[in-house]
């Protein structure tokens, strides 16, 4: 069974230890760093700064440990394998690297599985961040294929059945968040995956709010492809990473080209390496991604189930703060039903950025806006809303600061009259 976070762990993260008067409520859009993955880049740019897999030398060497090191603890941290785990500059770079890569194959430049046809289709779901939308709109439009969707409901959710409803023999790729970073809904990953594989799809999940607060066995789910970002998951941001299966990741065409990434090369033509060097075309933010291995040691420490454990129980006391504020409406599960530890919400006649100074005022920091997801928003009757999210550090006297503050904010702006 899961064990309680350390009681003494805020005093790791700098940016908000022993600062009482600092709420921080927005770590699904940039989680905060602990001191050792801090340490951990400034160790390495002091002491170990060189350049990687170039030359021979005893710095290069180490430097490269330190950058092939990374890779490894990262990929354990998610059930990948050393070659499945990709460098990029952020979920949304390795996202585009997947729908660039199947342009690329469409246009004939190799990887032929990855080819789409006009009348292809490729499926995503109305809840999807842009991030996980605008890749697969280029895709389509480049090469004809059909851009479908899974639509969600008032709440903002959808089901598996729901998808299903979507699929047909013409279904080429199926790109779904695990987590929503606005509803905090939980997609059944593995079933959809088993769905796709059926459907001979591909499927492509966007882990960016799975991979700080879940258990993540990507090889276990079963899905082709996967992006997260280093800085929602207390690692630095300007990196990110692309998880595929291997036997895919050696055949996707690399959308970046350059040096390093290649065996051969003439004047007219260039071979490529296995992956994961193929895709890694120039110089990689090695003092970011030796950060991003200090990172996942911090959770692995903590242990994932224990972190799940904790931000379930923050999770629970954030819905029932905001579904006891009168006016306010939740987006997404319903109390009791799964979901991540965050929550969007709408305060009935005060505007979101309202909302978002009143709290900031008193300290509290949220994020408000359509968090990247306007056709979720539209969905919804909203352009935008206010979101309070968790991590491994957050209190429950911050959620109750939020409750207090969110009882006051009609009343402050005279919309409880
Ligand atoms: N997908 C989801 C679900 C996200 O929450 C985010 C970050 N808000 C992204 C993609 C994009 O991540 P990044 O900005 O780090 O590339």
């Amino acid at each position: 069974s899961p064990a309680p976070l350390r009681e003494d762990i805020r005093a790791d993260f700098p940016g908000i230890a022993g600062r009482p008067d600092r709420v921080y409520l927005d770590s699904a859009a940039t989680s905060q760093r602990p001191e050792s993955v801090i340490a951990a880049e400034a160790d390495f740019a002091r002491r170990d700064y060189a350049a990687v897999h170039r030359g021979s030398s005893l710095a290069t060497g180490e430097a490269t440990y330190a950058f092939e090191s990374a890779r490894e603890r990262v990929a354990a941290f998610v059930g990948a394998g050393e070659r499945e785990v990709v460098w990029t500059a952020s979920a949304t770079d390795a996202l585009n690297v997947v729908a660039l890569g199947m342009s690329d194959a469409s246009a004939g430049l190799g990887g032929d599985r990855f080819a789409l046809r006009p009348g292809d289709e490729i499926l995503v779901t109305e809840a999807e961040h842009h991030a996980d939308l605008i890749p697969w709109q280029r895709l389509a439009r480049r090469t004809g294929a059909t851009l479908r969707w899974v639509p969600v409901d008032e709440r903002g959710l959808w089901t598996i059945d729901d998808l299903r409803a979507q699929l047909s023999s013409r279904t080429r790729v199926i790109a779904f968040a695990h987590v929503s970073n606005v509803t905090g809904m939980i997609a059944p990953v593995a079933d959809i995956a088993a769905l796709a594989q059926e459907a001979g799809a591909l499927t492509v999940l966007d882990a960016c709010q799975s991979a700080p607060h879940l258990p993540l066995d990507l090889g276990r789910l079963g899905v082709d492809f996967a992006a997260f970002s280093g800085h929602k998951m207390l690692g630095p941001n300007g990196v990110g990473v692309l998880y595929g299966r291997a036997a895919l990741l050696d055949e996707l065409p690399p959308a970046r080209t350059g040096g390093s990434a290649i065996t051969t090369v003439t004047m007219t033509d260039a071979e490529f390496l296995p992956a994961p060097q193929r895709f890694e075309a120039g110089t990689q933010p090695v003092t970011q991604i030796v950060g991003l291995g200090a990172a996942v040691d911090y959770l692995a420490a903590l242990g994932m189930a224990n972190v799940r454990a904790h931000e379930d129980s923050l999770a629970a006391e954030l819905i029932d703060a905001v579904v006891s504020v009168p006016g306010v409406r939740l987006i997404g599960p319903p109390p009791g039903a799964p979901r991540a530890a965050l929550a969007s919400f709408d305060v009935e006649g005060v505007h979101a950025h309202d909302v978002g100074q009143f709290l900031d005022d008193r300290g509290i920091t949220v994020r408000t806006g359509h968090h990247c997801a306007q056709p979720l928003h539209r969905r919804l009757g909203l352009t935008s809303t206010t979101r309070a999210s968790a991590s491994v550090y957050t209190t429950s006297a911050e959620i109750a600061a939020l409750r207090d503050a969110l009882g006051e904010v009609r009343g402050f702006f005279g919309a409880d009259r």
